[in-house]
């Protein structure tokens, strides 16, 4: 049955889990997806073949050809095909779509007529899905919908924040800039690649967006892009309703919440590329920086007014977020911090419980 996990004899099943669309997002989702103890995946699509169907077929995942992909190409390549995308819908309790911008809108056609759940990404319009969804934000009120949309990287680490904030202090406004990453690492077309272009619509899309999760929240985003590859920075500026005392206790509220990773001052993190070189020491995904990144120094308060930096991993926030969305669709978990501390034990990622974190100590030397 659509929209709850499927049982066999009395027993919860491993659900059937396809991705559509294997770039960048869709082969993290893939890979995070056969690293969950309740989900296999049964295969991705491509539409032509390419380094990364290779890879796909390496790693042992079915291939589907999707779009206006020809099979005969993939074998003249040497790469098995499994069927068509209609073929992988057939196979599977739900899809992530993860398929380049406004593709999504058209898939859904095709996912509804089969009755299938769909997670959408956050290139798609909100109107795209029932619901966004941000996992700290918002996974009570997912509970059950056919479809959601994953918010954005900018977004997710914005909603993830407010989810941190909001509760603790209450938010009275928030004004954020977002230093954006111009391409992600693989992309070789896209720019600026000497220059800073801010964007002149204001706000920028970010802040509607964020309110897609959290219809109240009073929030004004501008944004410029810059010439990197590794990762977004926001400067945030919040004005809090019922401040803490101390900045100490925001440091605590954030490093005591799973997804965020903080750096002290004596690990010597001056910006992204130590951030990213942190993670390629990690190992986790593909090598992969998932947490909203802080900087304990880079977290200031005076009286009402907090000021924090963060950093955002554009390739890899949404994954985590993807497996909790498909937990919400089919109803696999009973709420957003159970799910969550099951992805990211499957994904290695620190685990930290309502208890209190149980993540790797991070002493000084
Ligand atoms: P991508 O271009 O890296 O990957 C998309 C893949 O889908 C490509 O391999 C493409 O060949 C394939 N594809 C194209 N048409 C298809 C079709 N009809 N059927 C199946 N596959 C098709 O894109 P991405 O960066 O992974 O982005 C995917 C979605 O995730 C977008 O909505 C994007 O806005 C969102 N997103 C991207 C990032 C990021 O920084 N890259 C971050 C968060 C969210």
């Amino acid at each position: 049955m659509p929209g709850s996990a499927p049982r066999r004899r009395g027993r919860a099943m491993k659900v059937r889990v396809a991705v559509n669309g294997y770039g960048t997002i869709g082969k993290r989702v893939a890979d995070a997806v056969t690293k969950q103890p309740d989900m296999v995946l049964v295969g991705i699509s491509k539409t032509r073949p390419s380094f990364e169907a290779r890879s796909a077929a390496e790693k042992g995942y079915a291939l589907f050809v999707a779009g206006e992909g020809r099979a005969a190409d993939f074998e003249a390549a040497g790469l098995k095909v499994a069927g068509t995308v209609p073929d992988l819908l057939a196979r599977a309790d739900v899809v992530v779509d993860a398929t380049p911008d406004r593709v999504g809108s058209e898939n859904r056609a095709i996912y509804s007529k089969r009755g299938i759940p769909a997670i959408f990404q956050g290139g798609e319009r909100a109107d795209v899905a029932e619901a966004s969804f941000s996992a700290l934000g918002n996974y009570a009120a997912c509970r059950g919908k056919k479809s959601l949309r994953v918010v954005s990287c900018n977004t997710t680490g914005i909603a993830r924040a407010v989810s941190v904030l909001e509760p603790r202090w209450g938010i009275e406004s928030w004004e954020a800039t977002l230093v954006r990453r111009a391409a992600d690492p693989a992309e070789s077309k896209r720019g600026p690649l000497n220059g800073i272009v801010p964007a002149f619509h204001l706000p920028s899309h970010h802040g509607p967006d964020v309110r897609t999760i959290y219809p109240d929240l009073p929030i004004v985003t501008t944004a410029l892009v810059v010439p990197t590859t590794l990762m977004h920075v926001h400067a945030n500026h919040v004005r809090l309703k019922k401040p803490p005392k101390e900045v100490s206790e925001v440091v605590r509220a954030f490093g005591e919440t799973s997804r965020f990773h903080l750096f002290a001052p004596w690990e010597h993190v001056d910006g992204t590329p130590q951030v990213m070189e942190y993670a390629r020491d990690r190992g986790i995904g593909f090598n992969d920086m998932m947490e909203n990144v802080l900087w304990e120094e880079g977290i200031h308060l005076d009286g009402g007014e907090l000021h924090f930096f963060q950093a955002i991993h554009q390739e890899s926030i949404v994954v985590p977020e993807n497996i909790d969305a498909i937990r919400a669709v089919l109803n696999l978990a009973p709420d957003g911090p159970s799910s969550v501390e099951v992805t990211d034990r499957a994904l290695g990622l620190p685990v930290r419980t309502r208890s209190g974190p149980r993540g790797p100590a991070r002493k000084p030397p």
